[in-house]
């Protein structure tokens, strides 16, 4: 038996008389990683904005870790971590000053070091985040929900903008992330990061979920309706000469 750590029932988001999000309901498992997908406009941040505690409902239940939304939102607050913008980072900090300043906000004791050795970047303790490059910076920006040792993290597009290699060392950590028993809720345009990384897969499209399952489960069923992709002519595509290349290994990115 999954333990269900967000409950959602019958979610409704109206900004005046649009409806972001129709009525939705979805169950997030205890240690998978869930994937949030859809196109622009479906309605995926306005859902895990009420879920991360950040917007207002127009109806419906959420409940997070047990906890109910409507009545303890700063408890849910406590055990969640959600991506800082990246443009949050004070340029002049190094990546030492800037954990200090957020574990303040978080009113916790973190080590630094230790939490930046979990995203590979201890070798950049101090440097300032506008030195790093842009897979650097996402995975600082990884670091930074981990801070308050949550039981949910929200990644937001985690991979967007990044190199291959860069991704790929992305996908090591989210999974890492994962394992070591902290829930991860993502959303992303890349379907086959989705497909490498996700658990379970729900599909938004016009504020409804139109499909919930494990990527396996959707691709099973779409090719049992009769479904066949053009057959691929070459054993390999581009990203793979890429890759081969320029290494695949966890290389500084
Ligand atoms: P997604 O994250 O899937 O791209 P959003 O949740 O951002 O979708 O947006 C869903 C819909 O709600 C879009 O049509 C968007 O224009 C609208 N929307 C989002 N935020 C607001 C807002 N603050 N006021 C009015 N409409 C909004």
């Amino acid at each position: 038996m999954k333990n269900t750590i967000i409950s959602v029932k019958n979610l409704t988001k109206n900004y005046g008389s649009f409806e972001a999000v129709k009525d939705i309901s979805f169950e997030v498992y205890e240690g998978e990683i869930f994937g949030l997908l859809g196109p622009n406009g479906a309605g995926k941040s306005t859902t895990l904005e009420i879920i991360e505690t950040l917007r207002e409902k127009t109806s419906g239940k959420v409940f997070v870790g047990g906890l109910d939304l409507d009545k303890a939102p700063n408890e849910i607050k406590k055990i969640i971590g959600v991506q800082l913008q990246t443009s949050g980072f004070y340029p002049g900090l190094n990546l030492l000053e800037l954990i200090k300043l957020f574990s303040g906000l978080y009113n916790r004791e973190v080590d630094g070091m230790e939490l930046l050795k979990k995203v590979n970047l201890a070798d950049k303790a101090k440097n300032k985040s506008k030195e790093l490059s842009g897979g650097q910076k996402q995975r600082f920006s990884i670091a930074t929900t981990l801070i308050n040792n949550p039981k949910i993290v929200f990644l937001d597009e985690p991979t967007t903008g990044l190199d291959p290699q860069a991704r790929r060392n992305l996908w090591d950590l989210i999974k890492k992330i994962r394992d070591n028993g902290t829930t991860v809720i993502l959303t992303t345009h890349y379907m086959d990061e989705a497909e490498q990384l996700c658990d379970r897969i729900a599909i938004m499209n016009e504020g409804k979920i139109i499909k919930l399952d494990s990527p396996d489960g959707m691709i099973d069923e779409l090719v049992a309706t009769g479904f066949e992709r053009p057959k691929q002519v070459k054993a390999a595509n581009l990203e793979d000469v890429f890759l081969n290349l320029t290494g695949i290994e966890m290389k500084p990115d």
